[in-house]
């Protein structure tokens, strides 16, 4: 199967109250490790690339070919997705020219009126393409005394005008967080989420900062609406946990232990874990 927007496995998740992980890429490794586990667990799949990523891979026409060819070679028959994370107007342009199936558009630190238009653009770009569209809402709020332990908080609003324009899922900030959540992290704002679902509904929504939100704060937001969530620093941080243990041990110093592909092996089988238990978590197994 080739790749496959995110408009069917979305609506399915949100109609079966399960969600879709979106995993980021960063190289083969982690391509690799993520397609054979959402194989594994007969789940549908993102794979989520961010600019940073596709410039680090030297080009998105470089990342579509090698996911391509990679659902080729280790016959992947799951629904896939190629979704560009976080992505600018240009960036989204450049993508769908390289032949991603799928687009975010943050359009978040726009005013609202500019996020709108733009969204409003590129949806009918996608829609026109066949591909999916993620926009996001800008954070109101959140920072108290400059401390972020409250996270983005979206204004349901605004969420409702730019569900409004057709997109096919909808990112906002309900209280979570990108990375590694801060000690005094007051947890998800159900409150907001169920006004903004309330206003929105049936678009299904997005959840970042997948990483670090407790297991029935996921099931909850699950509950009511979010039918995909982002998982990136998790991945890095068990990657880099993984290698660092088989360093540390010295097993690179013992025989060919420093030849990558034995070097890279514990990494790639603890991302393989993770993702094994965000799709359970998530609901995504055996829902290909
Ligand atoms: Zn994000």
């Amino acid at each position: 199967m080739g790749l496959v927007s995110l408009t069917e496995m979305c609506q399915k998740a949100y109609q079966g109250g399960y969600a879709v992980g979106q995993f980021n890429i960063n190289n083969l490794e982690w391509t690799k490790a993520i397609l054979l586990v959402a194989e594994e667990q007969k789940s549908p799949v993102i794979l989520g690339v961010s600019e940073g990523a596709a410039k680090y891979m030297t080009g998105y026409k470089v990342v579509t070919e090698m996911v391509k060819a990679m659902l080729e070679s280790l016959k992947i028959t799951v629904p896939v997705a190629l979704h560009l994370d976080h992505g600018s107007y240009e960036g989204a342009k450049l993508a769908i020219e390289a032949g991603f199936s799928s687009i975010m558009f943050d359009g978040s630190h726009y005013p609202i009126e500019e996020n709108i238009a733009k969204t409003k653009e590129l949806v009918a770009l996608s829609n026109q393409l066949g591909l999916s569209l993620e926009a996001e809402v800008g954070a109101i709020g959140g920072e108290e005394d400059g401390v972020i332990g409250g996270g983005e908080i979206a204004d349901p609003a605004e969420c409702k005008a730019v569900s409004d324009l057709g997109v096919t899922i909808l990112a906002a900030g309900i209280g979570n967080i990108h990375g590694k959540y801060p000690a005094n992290w007051k947890g998800l704002n159900f409150e907001v989420l169920q006004k903004i679902h309330d206003v929105t509904s049936p678009t299904p929504l997005v959840l970042h900062g997948g990483t670090g939100i407790p297991d029935d704060m996921v099931r909850r937001a699950i509950s009511m609406g979010v039918s995909k969530i982002n998982v990136n620093t998790e991945c890095q941080l068990v990657f880099a946990d993984a290698t660092r243990k088989y360093i540390e041990a010295g097993k690179d110093l013992e025989g060919k232990g420093f030849d990558p592909r034995k070097l890279l092996a514990p990494g790639v089988e603890a991302i393989k874990q993770a993702v094994r238990e965000k799709m359970a978590l998530f609901g995504s197994v055996q829902k290909a």
